[in-house]
């Protein structure tokens, strides 16, 4: 029945290699960058992708977290959980993180589709926490070295000269 249609798909590319693997931004799906750009993301068609060098960086990502496959979305709870039942059977990432460009966002939301990446919340928690440590720390430090040492030292010299 689906074979009426000449472009389409049952099933998405699964990677060919485990070397530079990438997830798709909006759909989590997982091919090697060739896969992508030789024939783009079988969930995400108006991502153009395909013979887009600089689209394919910009709306995949190798930053992500975790792997499953999808068989049958429609009786996979992962699918299911992870809101994936529209897309079709192949490799999925867990967790993507990354943000799509301005233009392909603004293009989603006209489609009003929405994209599973996120922009890594937690680790820039992290790092700002661990900036104002370090921050904290510096101050403590310098004023602790700054009252004391050139006093010290000041008497020492006073001693000398005498
Ligand atoms: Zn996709």
């Amino acid at each position: 029945m689906g074979d009426e249609e000449p472009d389409a798909v049952d099933f998405c590319e699964t990677p060919t290699s485990m070397q530079g693997l990438r997830s798709c931004l909006r759909c989590g799906l997982i091919k090697n960058f060739n896969q992508f750009y030789e024939h783009g993301c079988e969930n995400c068609p108006f991502l153009e992708l395909p013979e887009r060098q600089d689209r394919v960086e910009r709306c995949t990502t190798s930053d992500f977290e975790g792997m499953f496959s999808m068989m049958k979305p429609e009786d996979s709870w992962v699918a299911r959980w992870e809101g994936l039942t529209s897309f079709y059977p192949g490799i999925y990432a867990l967790r993507i993180f990354g943000v799509l460009p301005d233009e392909v966002d603004a293009m989603l939301q006209d489609l009003q589709l929405t994209a599973r990446a996120t922009k890594l919340p937690e680790d820039q928690g992290l790092e700002q926490q661990q900036q104002q440590q370090q921050q904290l720390l510096q101050e403590g430090g310098a004023t602790d070295d700054e009252e004391e040492a050139p006093a010290a030292a000041a008497e020492e010299e006073e001693q000398q000269n005498e």
